[in-house]
């Protein structure tokens, strides 16, 4: 088990940055997700953790010692590759021997360990089977065995499942999570795929362009996102912006949107100019009495729920709501929103106004 510090770490490639300085904790026993899209900079942060690539500058602590300029067979951790590589002409379990033999255990303690990881895998009937033969489930699960016999501090996991179709895709990460808490062991996955993020992670952390724009549980980044790129990226619809010029003071309780008073959140601090009121697709009412209006442009019938797309004067909105009255395209409606789920952005910074 381990807890793993990132201090200040930053990674140059020539005159590119791909991680620009960053800072985090991953607490020992975490299932922590690293987070963005494509060319963020999440697989880089994961390979300077194994020691695949050297930081440009900055700290990588395992249990308080610096690691950051160790090579990977020195720092008790185990990469598993999106690709789940096995050798074809060896057995399940031979496979699953492997990294213990290579380290010289002995047999016995070998083939002891090897049987104790297949039963937490729930392949112990199939350890004298080639792996040829194995459905994909199977394969991974072998994978998974190899990656784990060695007991390291931690697993850095690259888009483990990215190479699986969605349905397989989902059991097979109900079933890593739930393997990570019957072990405990603190483990570092990567994803793109913010949904994977939210259901498996104890933390996240958001990256974009080489910088970590935040880092925490999943409920806190979904309900107060630091900045509109995560407000956007987490979330499906993503959150709402109401867009506006105007003014808004530490203290407010509430601003003008197109004339009509909304109650806001109090905030600590103010901004002018361009300002974005972010509001997630649930936390739209339709209300009778608001004079804040919106007319439906398309709905979408999902059984329970139905999304309603609206025009209002300050963009367009999408709203979940129950379907137990249905809405029709044309109609024009009274919006309401909760304040205290309301996020206030300054336009230009794209920041969250504390
Ligand atoms: P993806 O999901 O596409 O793998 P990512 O978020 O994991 O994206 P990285 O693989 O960390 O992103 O890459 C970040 C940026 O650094 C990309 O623009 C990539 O092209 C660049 N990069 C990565 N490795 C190298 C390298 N060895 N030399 C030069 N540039 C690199």
């Amino acid at each position: 088990m381990a807890q793993i510090d990132i201090k200040n770490v930053r990674k140059e490639f020539g005159t590119f940055t791909a991680v620009q300085s960053s800072s985090f904790t991953i607490e020992d026993g975490e299932f922590f997700m690293l987070l963005g899209p494509s060319g963020c900079g999440k697989t880089t942060t994961l390979r300077m953790m194994a020691g695949l690539e050297l930081p440009t500058s900055g700290e990588i602590y395992i249990d308080g010692e610096e690691v950051g300029m160790k090579p990977a067979s020195e720092r008790d951790i185990a990469f598993v590759f999106q690709m789940f590589a096995l050798y074809p002409h060896m057995k399940v379990g031979q496979n699953m021997a492997y990294p213990l033999r290579s380290q010289g255990m002995s047999k016995a303690d070998t083939n002891k360990r090897v049987l104790e990881v297949a039963r937490i895998l729930g392949i112990e009937n199939i350890l004298g089977m080639s792996v040829g033969g194995l459905s994909g489930g199977d394969r991974q699960r072998v994978a998974l065995g190899r990656a784990i016999v060695r007991e390291p501090k931690a697993f850095l996991m690259d888009e483990p499942l990215g190479a699986l179709d969605a349905e397989f895709r989902e059991h097979m990460s109900e079933e890593l999570r739930a393997l990570h808490d019957r072990m405990g062991a603190t483990t570092v996955y990567v994803t793109h795929d913010q949904l994977e993020a939210m259901q498996m992670g104890d933390k996240i952390v958001v990256m974009n362009h080489g910088v970590v724009e935040q880092f925490g549980k999943p409920q806190d980044i979904y309900n107060w996102p630091a900045t509109k790129f995560v407000a956007q990226f987490i979330g499906s619809p993503p959150m709402n912006f109401l867009d506006f010029k105007g003014k808004v003071a530490a203290g407010d309780k509430s601003i003008k949107l197109n004339d009509i008073e909304i109650e806001i959140p109090v905030l600590k601090t103010g901004a002018e100019g361009e300002i974005s009121l972010g509001v997630r697709p649930e936390h739209i009412h339709f209300s009778d009495k608001s004079n804040y209006k919106g007319r439906v442009v398309a709905t979408e019938y999902l059984g329970t729920n139905q999304l309603v797309t609206l025009e209002t004067a300050n963009g367009t909105i999408k709203a979940r709501t129950e379907s137990t009255k249905l809405i029709k395209t044309g109609e024009t409606i009274g919006l309401a929103f909760d304040a205290r789920t309301l996020s206030i952005f300054e336009g230009e910074s794209g920041l969250a106004l504390p």
